[in-house]
């Protein structure tokens, strides 16, 4: 017998969404993290969410996961962001006290029968003819498994950087993981090199906070878990504050590029496009001297603050100078100076849509490691690798969310077909289904997968199915209810279509409605957006039809792309590499051509395969 059924390495956000799912869905599990006491910790922002990422939460609350429901707890400010914009845009994000998140997910995860908390450093792994059998464990020794979740983050050769010096460590204080990523590539991965960096925390006593301009948390608070009860939340909220660079802070920070190491030939990896450093903002916007900063607290209690988008790795006093020309700041104490890490990740294509490598049959490769950036873009994957490993074990069919389905399913699905160029962060422009998964209706989306799998009790379940009856009735009440205005006829859904319309407004015209329904806010909300963006919603229903037929076309695994002789060169090479799922995924590979897919197709057609996942 092996000693668990699954072992996941790491404790970050992608290893307890895997820990988490794998255990309860009755796997044998164990957790192997370096530190016990940091699991769930956040190496970066105390914030969860955001535009794209929020979504990307509540899509992980629904099918069960944590990260929701560990972030409402531990949350100081709620606001939605893209309120302006439609509904696809709105962008769940909480301000979260980063000490309490950390306490709160080792508290969590140590409550979850079946899951052992081992503190150890996996080395390397064991495999015999291609298949996984274990971990080597540096104090435990060899640890037999049927399947294991790689999920080291951002510590596998981790090395950090401040100026001239620099560090072998996973993360600010914490040992790499050394050895680890080597192993693996003797086994044949494809290994890469990323950077990110993180912005210097600030004593929050030494701000002049009447210099700067306060934001607070939204009145009406959305939660992410299904789970929260509105009353769990203490109520009063945090304040975060804006404050902006000046052409002072830039001048400095231009004067000291020579000691940066991003410029100065010392790091060499690729760092994250949309989250630039305040040195790269200063020599890509060089006509830009006044750049947005948020000032936000690290906690309830915490004497810091957190200085975001200002990441750096510059010396230490470049960053106190270049800060103290900040207004509101210029007596500002750093209490640790930010700093850039680099860390081996392996490029994406070596897995499959189940996160599964292609290389070693059982072994799985999550969050920051697989090219990603972000809490919410490590739980979501992390949570997928543990249910799908579980399914694998009992035999089952895979579980694979396509881009229409999931912003879940997009981040995997670009992935694999584009990979990781550089740290892969997500972003409403990547889905082009937005209006259909929505932050709003996730948990319509996955909800029914969260209970089949056993990760949503039965009782959340039926608050769900009740929920979006009461949309069904509303819309049903609002089409027969009818009234009279200046002379002609208007049924509510007629009056709620109209932009200037609130639901709050209609209903305004049917009291009757309102004395006798029994619609709350969210029944309100949901049903408003149904009706007011029903004709983009068919549109893109329709979109989706086209795009599932060509994702229904699934290409054998094993499909010998040499013995189709009209590809094109790359075309070939692209697919050989990535061996895409479906033809639809093929035609979103670079250098695949229509002409291509139009050859596979045929292909296709031609042969009657044993169509493998
Ligand atoms: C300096 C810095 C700046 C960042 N900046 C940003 C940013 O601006 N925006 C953003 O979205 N994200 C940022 N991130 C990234 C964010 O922290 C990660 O995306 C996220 O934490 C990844 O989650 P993860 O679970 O993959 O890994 P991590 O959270 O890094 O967790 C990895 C876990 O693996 C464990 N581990 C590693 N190796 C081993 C081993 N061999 N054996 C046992 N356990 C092991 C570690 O102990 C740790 O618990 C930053 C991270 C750092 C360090």
């Amino acid at each position: 017998m092996t000693d668990y059924e699954i072992i996941v390495i790491g404790g970050g956000h992608a290893g307890v969404e895997a820990a988490s799912a794998s255990a309860r869905m009755g796997c044998r599990t164990a957790l192997v993290t370096l530190k016990k006491d940091a699991i769930g910790r956040m190496s970066c922002n105390p914030a969860v969410g955001g535009m794209a990422k929020g979504q990307l939460v509540k899509e992980i609350d629904a099918l069960g996961g944590e990260m929701g429901f560990l972030t409402d707890k531990a949350a100081v400010q709620f606001r939605v962001l893209g309120r302006s914009k439609g509904p696809a845009m709105w962008s769940p994000r909480a301000q979260v006290d980063r000490k309490l998140y950390n306490r709160i997910a080792v508290e969590r995860m140590g409550e979850i029968a079946g899951l052992d908390i081992i503190e150890d450093e996996a080395l390397d792994i064991i495999t015999e003819d291609g298949k996984i059998k274990g971990v080597l464990l540096r104090k435990s020794g060899i640890v037999s498994a049927k399947a294991v979740i790689l999920a080291a983050g951002t510590f596998l050769e981790g090395k950090t950087f401040v100026g001239r010096s620099s560090k072998t460590e996973g993360r600010w204080g914490e040992n790499p993981s050394s050895g680890l990523s080597e192993n693996l590539e003797k086994l044949g991965f494809e290994r890469m090199r990323l950077k990110t960096g993180t912005p210097p925390r600030i004593v929050s006593s030494s701000i002049e906070y009447k210099k700067l301009t306060p934001q607070y948390g939204d009145e009406d608070i959305h939660f992410f878990s299904q789970r929260t009860k509105p009353a769990d939340f203490p109520g009063e909220q945090m304040v975060c504050y804006q404050a902006y660079t000046n052409s002072e802070t830039i001048k400095i920070i231009e004067e000291h590029l020579w000691e940066a190491p991003l410029y100065d030939g010392t790091i060499n990896a690729v760092g994250p496009r949309y989250c630039p450093s305040i040195e790269t903002k200063a020599v890509n916007f060089p006509d830009r001297h006044r750049h947005l900063l948020f000032v936000e607290p690290e906690g309830w209690d915490d004497p810091l603050i957190y200085l975001n988008g200002y990441s750096s790795s510059l010396p230490e006093q470049v960053q106190i100078d270049s800060i103290h020309t900040i207004q509101g700041l210029e007596n500002a104490v750093i209490a640790r100076p930010g700093y850039a890490i680099e860390y081996d990740a392996f490029p994406p294509h070596q897995i499959k849509y189940t996160l599964e490598t292609r290389l070693v049959e059982g072994l799985y490769f999550v969050g920051q490691i697989l090219g990603t950036s972000g809490y919410e873009e490590a739980a979501g994957l992390g949570i997928m690798s543990g249910i799908n490993a579980v399914l694998k074990l009992r035999g089952e069919e895979p579980f694979i969310l396509d881009r229409s389905q999931a912003y879940i399913g997009v981040m995997i699905d670009d992935l694999i077909t584009r990979g990781a160029p550089e740290p892969y962060r997500m972003f409403t422009s990547r889905a082009e289904y937005r209006l259909l998964i929505r932050s709003d209706n996730a948990d319509s989306r996955l909800s029914e997968y969260g209970r089949k799998f056993g990760l949503v009790s039965e009782n959340l379940y039926s608050e769900v199915v009740d929920k979006y009856d009461s949309v069904n009735k509303l819309i049903e009440i609002l089409s027969s209810n009818r009234i009279e205005i200046d002379g002609s006829v208007f049924s509510g859904i007629n009056l709620l279509k109209r932009p200037e319309n609130t639901i709050e407004d209609v209903l305004e015209f049917f009291p009757e409605i309102k004395v006798n329904g029994d619609f709350n806010r969210e029944v309100k909300r949901l049903t408003e957006i149904q009706v007011k963006y029903e004709g983009y919603i068919s549109r893109q229903l329709k979109d989706v039809e086209k795009f599932r037929n060509q994702e229904e076309k699934l290409i054998p695994d094993n499909l010998d792309y040499e013995s189709i002789s009209s590809l094109s060169f790359e075309g070939r090479a692209r697919l050989k590499k990535v061996h895409p799922r479906s033809l639809g995924a093929a035609s979103r590979l670079y250098g695949v051509t229509p002409a291509d897919i139009a050859v596979l197709a045929i292909s296709l057609r031609k042969r009657t395969f044993h169509v493998e996942q």
